[in-house]
């Protein structure tokens, strides 16, 4: 299958040439047809499917056929859970975007919204937005969402992660009840599918899993190991491998700056990535990251989700996370594009019940290896290490845009699911 016989313009089509696809990828070849016929979509993908040219085509191409008013208010609405996927699918909207005359922008939290403000004043058709921000400047009435045509909510299944259902409700009363709606959620629970309920209009179910993200083609490999010498056991490992470009993950903002001032202090290239950093120091590491001048990049699961990094050979989990799902995301991003890829997690004692779960739900024993020197502590603990407190309560995602007043529930809490840890 081509992008010519998905109904693209040819404007789109130039778009999708400069940037150098062949073939729409499956959610794309899915995906584009509904949409393009009006029809509402929920659709089943993660980052690395291409989701976002999915909705993006065939978003623009309507945009593009219907009427431009003057003054240009906002016809299209993407909403994400992070900064950094807002900051992605905006550079997205733009590239696809750049043989039509349409306009796009891009708002979130944790800087100025005077530049923001100011862009909104000058029309924009395509806008690309957090939640809190959105909020907060329409609570200003700086922005009106009253001519929106098309809702795109993406990675719905993060958002309630994090806690924006109540946003999410909010925005859908600020906005047309006649308009087309796309949701795209990486997995489907109760709750997603609740609050798909709510939103779409008889959709199209739609499906694709990333062809790297299959768990059975990355290598994976735990490292059974003391608490204690984790830190020297990665350090070990990266430069006795001498990899150049790893992605450490690790449980909490603090775990992530330790981490990374020890690999520094080490010799090692590092940069630390999480919600507490400011948006140009993120952007700075993973400008870093991807052209080779850092080695290393520390990241708490919601500061990594929907990074585009396209080929990872070698992802780390420092501690292992305590959602299950969350380990099928993390080692999704190794092995793209076909490469072999490596997943390594270093486990403690008190981290083997998590390990049980994440054995669970991908079906698979992973196998042990247990370095000399690095030995596991035969006497410690296997009781499972505290959530910060929020086990069972509503987790708070640090790398969100919002101000803590505004905290709500969420759907992690729902069937014993442990929730992330507030200090992610
Ligand atoms: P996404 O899942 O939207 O985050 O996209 C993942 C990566 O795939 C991005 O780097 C896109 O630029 C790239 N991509 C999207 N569609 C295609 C395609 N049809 N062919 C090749 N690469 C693509």
């Amino acid at each position: 299958m081509s992008f010519n016989s998905l109904g693209l313009s040819d404007a789109l089509l130039k778009a999708i040439n400069k940037k150098g696809y062949d073939t729409p990828s499956p959610i794309q070849q899915k995906a584009i047809p509904p949409i393009l016929e009006g029809k509402d979509v929920l659709a089943s993908a993660q980052t690395g499917t291409g989701k976002t040219a999915g909705f993006t085509l065939p978003l623009l191409q309507i945009l593009s056929e219907g009427t431009t008013k003057r003054h240009r208010p906002v016809r299209a609405l993407i909403l994400t859970p992070t900064r950094e996927l807002a900051a992605q699918i905006f550079e997205n909207v733009k590239e696809y975007s750049e043989f039509l005359d349409i306009k796009s922008a891009v708002i979130f939290g944790g800087v100025n919204q005077k530049p923001q403000a100011a862009t909104l004043k000058r029309g924009v058709d395509v806008l690309v937005a957090t939640p809190g921000r959105l909020l907060d400047l329409c609570n200003q009435n700086i922005l009106s969402l009253a001519s929106v045509e098309i809702f795109v909510l993406d990675e719905a299944d993060r958002m309630l992660d994090m806690g924006f259902v109540r946003d999410i409700e909010r925005i859908i009363k600020l906005i047309p009840k006649k308009r087309q709606n796309l949701m795209f959620s990486a997995t489907f629970s109760k709750d997603i599918k609740k609050l798909a309920n709510g939103i779409l209009t008889y959709p199209i179910s739609v499906e694709a899993t990333p062809e790297n993200t299959t768990v059975e083609v990355i290598q994976q490999k735990v490292y059974r190991v003391a608490k204690a010498k984790k830190t020297e056991l990665i350090i070990k490992l990266i430069s006795e491998g001498n990899w150049q470009q790893v992605l450490v993950f690790t449980r909490t903002k603090h775990g992530a700056n330790n981490l990374t001032k020890k690999m520094i202090s080490s010799g090692i290239t590092a940069a630390a990535i999480h919600g507490n950093k400011s948006q140009g120091a993120r952007t700075k590491a993973l400008e870093g990251f991807k052209n080779g001048s850092i080695r290393v990049m520390v990241a708490t699961d919601i500061a990594a989700r929907g990074l585009d990094i396209p080929l990872l050979p070698h992802v780390i989990n420092f501690e292992i996370p305590n959602i299950s799902e969350d380990y099928v995301h993390r080692i999704g991003r190794t092995g793209r594009a076909g490469a072999s890829g490596e997943a390594l997690s270093l486990v403690s004692a008190d981290e083997t019940s998590f390990l049980t779960d994440i054995q669970k739900l991908i079906g698979m024993k992973i196998p042990i290896e247990i370095v000399e020197g690095f030995e596991p502590d035969p006497n410690a603990s296997t009781e499972p290490i505290k959530q910060g407190g929020a086990r069972n309560r509503s987790p708070r995602g640090g790398g969100s845009n919002r101000s803590s007043k505004s905290s709500t529930k969420s759907s992690a809490s729902n069937s014993g699911r442990r929730t992330r840890d507030r200090r992610n």
